[in-house]
């Protein structure tokens, strides 16, 4: 019989109680340094007292009032966010999907607007990831994801990632804009290279098109600053967030220039939880900690050793490792074709170490940014005897 809870998953037969920083702790009383923070998403760790206090303090007082209304805790967000980014205006929404469903409608409009309805077509890449409604699977491009949910939504072209020619090539008088991840992290943590990210925005402004980020997983301080694309020296047109902007409370966003914002009058896009009040004052506690004095340069510093770590991790099972990438405190463990990781991620469990496989046979490690070098230096010890458990039978196999 189906099990009440639809079987879109496949679960891991853990579940937690509670959480403190970067550990979790099932009922059985098991601890976990957790490592995944839930696909990058718990950014400022479990239970938090700041991010808690300021839930329970908004959820006591209102919780929800509709956009129908004004709400100064969404007005603050999105100054804050203006602030402290290339963007002039802000949409909230309540995911990755949702942000970047609304920022493939900014771009339409935006040619729409300017006499170029036939400008609809965004230039995604291989290897990206999305979201899972009609839009943005389309704009994932993955068959295996588009399968079976009838004909995709018109208007995407993919190019391969990193591949300048290709790109230049795909686009024409169609194309709205080019929309991509500095670093792609459900395809298998691939960091688009500094110069690669310029030379993007360069063709953009060349062809008139827009460029669109998806910072849903790079953004809000995982890369050591607040949005990836800041490490390249370039600004976005528009871009969405979504995951560690919340720090697991559901808040998403999409950040844009007037340009486009401008076109997004009443009546064109809404959404019925979008910034509310409490989602809000979630999103206003995590910026309080992310934009305190010092503390991006912490996550850049700790993402730094966590990174000599793995190097000497990859150099002790070299039959298991086959490299490490990704940048601050997103990095994946690329692992040998001769071991899955799935195999890797179910050894980690067993030392005591939550991880999160991403495309491309790489174990992701995306831990709160709260953690500390001592916890960076555990989840190495961790993952070298989570590595042992695999190399000796799977070394025999690689020499056969
Ligand atoms: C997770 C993710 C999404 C989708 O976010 P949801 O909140 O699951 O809808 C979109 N883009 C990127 C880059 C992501 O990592």
């Amino acid at each position: 019989m189906i099990p009440a809870l639809m079987p879109t998953y496949n679960r891991a037969d853990l579940a937690f109680e509670r959480g403190e920083g970067a550990w979790l702790w099932t009922a059985d009383g098991r601890r976990f340094l957790d490592f995944g923070a839930g696909i990058a998403t718990a950014s400022v760790g479990h239970g938090n007292p700041h991010l808690v206090q300021a839930i329970a303090e908004q959820a006591a007082r209102v919780m929800h009032t509709s956009n129908l209304y004004r709400i100064p805790q969404a007005e603050r967000l999105a100054a804050r966010l203006v602030e402290t980014s290339f963007a002039d205006s802000v949409f909230f929404c309540n995911s990755g999907a949702e942000a970047n469903e609304g920022m493939i409608k900014a771009v339409r409009k935006y040619h729409a607007e300017n006499g170029h309805p036939e400008r609809f077509v965004t230039v995604c890449f291989e290897g990206a990831f999305h979201g899972r409604t009609l839009a943005t699977l389309a704009a994932t491009g993955n068959e295996k994801y588009l399968a079976g949910f009838g004909p995709p939504v018109e208007g995407f072209r993919h190019v391969p990632f990193g591949n300048m020619n290709a790109l230049r090539d795909a686009i024409d008088g169609t194309v709205a804009a080019v929309m991509l991840e500095p670093i792609q992290g459900e395809g298998g943590v691939r960091p688009a290279s500094l110069d690669y990210l310029r030379q993007v925005r360069a063709a953009c402004d060349e062809f008139g098109v827009l460029l669109a980020l998806d910072e849903v997983q790079t953004g809000m301080g995982r890369s050591g600053k607040l949005w990836a694309h800041q490490w390249a020296g370039i600004e976005p047109d528009v871009m969405s967030s979504a995951k560690g902007i919340g720090g697991g409370f559901p808040l998403g966003a999409i950040l844009a220039k007037e340009k486009v914002a401008q076109y997004l009058k009443p009546g064109t896009h809404g959404s019925t939880y979008g910034g509310n009040p409490l989602a809000c004052a979630a999103g206003n506690a995590v910026l309080d900690i992310l934009l305190a004095p010092g503390f991006l340069d912490g996550v850049d510093r700790v993402a730094r050793h966590l990174w000599r770590g793995l190097q000497g991790l990859a150099q002790r099972h070299p039959t298991v490792i086959e490299g490490i990438q990704g940048a601050g405190l997103l990095l994946g463990i690329k692992l040998r074709p001769e071991v899955s990781n799935g195999e890797a991620q179910n050894a980690a469990v067993a030392e005591g170490l939550l991880t999160v496989a991403a495309g491309m046979n790489v174990l992701r490690l995306a831990p709160p940014l709260i953690i500390t070098e001592a916890e960076a230096e555990e989840a190495v010890a961790l993952l070298d005897r989570a590595m042992r458990r695999i190399t000796p039978s799977r070394a025999k196999d690689a020499a056969k």
